[in-house]
């Protein structure tokens, strides 16, 4: 079993960017190759820590990863993968190793024809409402996709057996090239040209899919979000994308969340915000106010002498995944009452006439330090 990215670093899974960025400059002095040559467990070392760093540096890469270690059977919560390589068919795919070994070390070459035969991803995005994110929730998605053709088992020949291997790649759909530059040799493999990659020659094309192998068809899907998704995360669903052209395996279909705005709630990784304004009144004395949390309300207690912008927890009353809960955080708020009526002016001057400055600690500190400073009181009447 690997080790989680926190592990790795020795690090709480609530460490601040700052405590991370020493956990890794000390294991990275630590464990540098430098420090170690011919050692290849710590070479190995400091490539895990280099990777936990990577994600748990980044912000929004540590969401997600966050989300994925929540979710460890969610069907596959991907990285931030496929992002710069989306392939398209006929570019931009995947090469061997060898390939992009040999590109990387001489410089030549380029990318090669794509070798994968998997079809392509299909991405999509989803809004959730915040509740849904929050909550959970089972939503059906249609899209659109090539699937692959019934009639031809997705070959593009009549009845599935209308064609032959292709005899110039042998059915491999790919053929190496090898290139003698000088000095350097390299080897490549491209797409067959005969048979356009596919690895086969159609003798007479199936008539559902006029010979592609696949049908535009609209797909429905059903996805159950755990709870806890939110802004960037995504599911990836095997198989899901489109269908292959070279008689693959079809790609997968990557559902990217967007969690819309709560007329109530915001939220922080799976931590809810309420806003709650009180009155001057119950800030000064305290008092009972209802507060709401993701299914109804609870009654809490303001304390006596509350402060604007105290805020208030209640433990537990945040998200709840499979493996951890969030909190509710209240942040008060002490409105101040506009279009005051004379008599209710007159009762907040009779009051405020009554109160000593020595029951107002900051102001009788501030009145103190100006006093000591300039001999001059700031406040009238007290
Ligand atoms: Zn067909
Ligand atoms: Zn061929």
């Amino acid at each position: 079993m690997a080790k989680n990215h926190y592990e790795t670093l020795g690090v709480s899974k609530t460490a601040t960017q700052d405590e991370i960025r020493t956990a890794y400059r000390k294991l990275a002095r630590q464990y540098h190759p430098d420090l170690h040559p011919n050692d290849e467990s710590c070479a190995n070392k400091f490539k895990e820590i280099n990777e936990a760093n990577e994600i748990l540096s980044d912000p929004e890469k540590r969401k997600q990863y966050d989300f994925e270690l929540e979710h460890p059977n969610a069907g596959g919560f991907g990285g931030f993968g496929g992002q710069g390589g989306f392939s398209g068919f006929g570019g931009g795919g995947f090469s061997s190793i060898f390939d992009d070994l040999m590109g990387g070390i001489f410089g030549g070459g380029g990318r090669e024809e794509p070798q994968d035969k998997t079809g392509r991803d299909v991405h999509i995005s989803v809004d959730l409402s915040f509740l849904d994110a929050a909550k959970g929730c089972r939503k059906e998605i249609k899209y659109n996709r090539n699937e692959p053709c019934k009639a031809c088992r997705s070959t593009g020949a009549k009845n599935g057996t209308a064609y032959t291997p292709c005899s110039k790649c042998k059915g491999e759909g790919t053929i190496q090239y090898v290139n003698s530059n000088g000095f350097f040799r390299t080897v490549s493999r491209k797409a067959c040209d005969a048979c356009s990659g596919r690895g086969k020659i159609i003798q007479e094309k199936c008539a559902s899919c006029q010979g592609r192998g696949y049908q535009k068809t609209q797909t429905t899907v059903v996805l159950d979000i755990p709870a806890g998704a939110d802004t960037g995360s995504y599911i990836q669903k095997r198989g899901f994308g489109e269908a292959s052209t070279k008689g693959g395996a079809a790609g997968d279909l990557i559902v990217e969340f967007r969690v819309l705005q709560h007329k109530i709630f915001a939220r922080k990784n799976f931590d809810l915000i309420v806003n709650l304004p009180i009155d001057y009144k119950t800030a000064v004395l305290g008092g009972k106010v209802k507060v709401p949390t993701l299914d109804d309300t609870v009654e809490i207690e303001i304390p006596e002498g509350t402060a604007h912008g105290a805020q208030l927890v209640l433990r537990g009353k945040g998200i709840k995944t499979s493996r951890t809960t969030g909190n509710l955080y209240i942040n008060v708020s002490i409105e101040i009452p506009t279009k005051l009526s004379k008599a209710q002016k007159q009762m907040l001057e009779d009051f405020e006439e009554s109160v000593e400055i020595k029951q107002c600690q900051k102001m009788k500190k501030y009145a103190d330090d100006i006093e000591s400073l300039y001999g001059e009181k700031p406040y009238k009447n007290k």
